[in-house]
């Protein structure tokens, strides 16, 4: 089968042939026909993560070996089951859950993949990912079907969809009205401005340096909006919010942002530290133990937060963000790295079959 692989860190994709494997028990093949680009594809692909003082994080440290078949926001129809599998092979449309585990440790016996401390097989990581006409899934259970949604946008609900509700369900609390804030408005924290509101929040302040991003989530229903060029931030967003915040959810998460999310922070108030940009918490100890506050990182989310997901988006109108589609060919996937990289991309871009 055809994949588009990165042979070495900072070599483009390129076409490359795999063997087709011999499905067993409920594995599935799924023939790729949407494909989302997603900014850690463009980590993955340079071979690191900045951790930052701690240097960098080769992507070997994760369990994962080039060469990589990038792409984990996937959509596609069923071509070849295993003996024990009951879907059948089809022209109707699935979303692939991508962030599968071991299956065989405690985190994976409930469901949360996403903590799972076994050996990980996440498609992309671990596992070939959906730069490919075909992908392999170890389990059927991992497929939902894409119903009436675009499939295009269907795909980025795996990834940017799902960690900025896995986020959003972090943040959430009964007090619709105590002010939680998403630091980072653009593509997946967009969605979670969106989510807090589709989810019954009712005062949600959006933190961006771009004014352009500020106007987006304002169009998502943000509550409030504060530009944190500004020379006091923190007290800018609490008075956006209209008193100290129950949460912070921080899609930027470096060093100047986790410091802002924490000073907003009320009683109780939980920082959910999302974005990969890299830094270090500095923050007084003191205060953390004195306002009782809660730190909790997330990392996408697990297979009945997609279901809830993609539930909720077949319910409500939810609004999509800007899509662009290309053709699924190795020099597509190339060009939308490097415009993720360059920053030249707004919204999401989604490759697709013919
Ligand atoms: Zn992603
Ligand atoms: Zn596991």
């Amino acid at each position: 089968m055809k994949v588009f692989e990165v042979a070495s860190a900072g070599a483009p994709a390129q076409e490359a042939e795999r063997p087709t494997p011999d499905l067993t028990g409920r594995e599935v093949l799924v023939k790729v026909t949407n494909s989302g680009v997603c900014h850690s594809d463009v980590h993955c692909a340079e071979g690191f993560f900045d951790m930052g003082d701690a240097g960098k994080a080769p992507v070997e440290s994760l369990g994962m070996s080039f060469p990589l078949v990038l792409g984990h926001e996937i959509v596609g129809e069923v071509t070849a089951v295993g003996p024990d599998a009951s879907l059948s092979p089809g022209g109707e449309k699935f979303i692939v859950f991508p962030w599968i585990g071991c299956g065989e440790c405690g985190a994976c016996a409930e469901d949360r993949e996403n903590y799972c401390t076994g050996a990980r097989r996440n498609l992309s990581l671990q596992n070939d990912g959906g730069f490919a006409r075909e992908v392999w899934v170890p389990d059927e259970r991992y497929l939902i079907p894409v119903g009436d949604l675009d499939p295009s946008w269907a795909a980025t609900l795996a990834c940017s969809g799902l960690t900025g509700y896995a986020a959003v369900s972090k943040a959430l609390t009964t007090e619709v009205d105590r002010p939680i804030a998403v630091i980072g408005t653009g593509g997946v924290g967009l969605s979670a401005v969106v989510l807090l509101k589709a989810r019954g929040h009712k005062n949600v302040v959006a933190a961006d340096v771009s004014e352009n991003a500020l106007k987006n989530a304002e169009a998502a229903g943000a509550t409030s909006t504060v530009l944190t060029t500004g020379d006091d931030p923190v007290k800018d967003i609490v008075q956006a919010g209209g008193g100290k915040l129950a949460a912070v959810i921080d899609f930027v998460n470096n060093t100047v942002t986790s410091s802002i999310a924490l000073g907003t922070l009320g009683t109780g108030g939980k920082l959910v530290g999302v974005g990969l940009f890299g830094g270090q918490l500095a923050f007084p100890t003191t205060v953390v133990a004195l306002q009782q506050l809660k730190i909790e990182g997330n990392f996408v989310g697990n297979l009945p937060e997609l279901r809830e997901l993609i539930e909720l988006a077949k319910s409500t109108q939810l609004p999509q963000l800007p899509i662009t589609e290309k053709p699924l060919e190795a020099a597509e996937v190339n060009a939308a790295l490097t415009a993720i990289e360059e920053g030249t991309i707004s919204g999401r871009t989604v490759l697709v079959a013919d």
